[in-house]
């Protein structure tokens, strides 16, 4: 099975190489002079998530950072995170214009959060202890009964929107109003996003968000 697997990659990686790389060599060779993505997508780790596949962009164009469920740490002022430095380089280096955080349908981290509290420190994983970890960041969403695994993937994107508001480059670079957050949902079981709304403080689909867009 390993290696079954192991091979499935390698004849992935050499059908890239032979067949798709020769046509892009070019865009790649000018690539080794820098870069200028216009986003960082914050995603979950699951593998039904594709980013550069869903949202059909080239290399160069999108800088990927993904955890689990998409959560974002929130800021330490003593000790700096991989994140905090990943997102210091997309804005301050890369000078990327939109900050994308990125929940899925059907996440295995929101599904989780939802099962009741483990009650047997003994038995439970080093995994449960982590979601317990963060369990008190969705104690009002999970204690109020119309909550659904939809509005928590919802409302966990919201939450982690509402943490990168911690970071210094994002304070300063929303000051600046060089960068834009903005909240999406990606339905791997649909091929579509749903999009966050400030205006309207809720996640609408693609065709009204588009209608939105074209409204002052
Ligand atoms: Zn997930």
């Amino acid at each position: 099975m390993t290696i079954q697997r192991e091979s499935t990659v390698f004849d992935g990686i050499t059908a890239y190489h032979r067949h798709v790389f020769p046509s892009i060599r070019p865009k790649m060779e000018q690539l080794t002079l820098g870069q200028q993505p216009s986003t960082l997508l914050i995603a979950c780790i699951d593998s039904r998530i594709s980013p550069q596949e869903f949202m059909q962009s080239e290399p160069g164009e999108l800088c990927v950072f993904r955890s689990i469920g998409n959560v974002i740490p929130h800021y330490q002022e003593q000790t700096p995170s991989n994140f905090e430095m990943a997102l210091d380089s997309a804005i301050n280096m890369f000078k990327v214009k939109h900050i994308v955080v990125c929940g899925h349908s059907y996440c295995g981290f929101v599904n989780k959060m939802m099962e009741s509290q483990s009650s047997n420190e003994k038995t439970r994983s080093r995994n449960h202890a982590y979601i317990d970890s963060l369990r008190s960041e969705y104690e009002t969403m999970l204690a109020d009964d119309s909550t659904t695994l939809e509005t928590l993937t919802e409302n966990n994107v919201s939450l982690q929107i509402e943490k990168l508001k911690q970071y210094p480059s994002v304070i300063d670079a929303l000051e600046k109003q060089t960068i834009k957050l903005h909240g999406w949902i990606y339905h791997f079981d649909k091929g579509d996003i749903s999009f966050y709304n400030r205006k309207l403080d809720t996640f609408i689909n693609r065709a009204e968000a588009a209608v939105q867009e074209q409204q002052p």
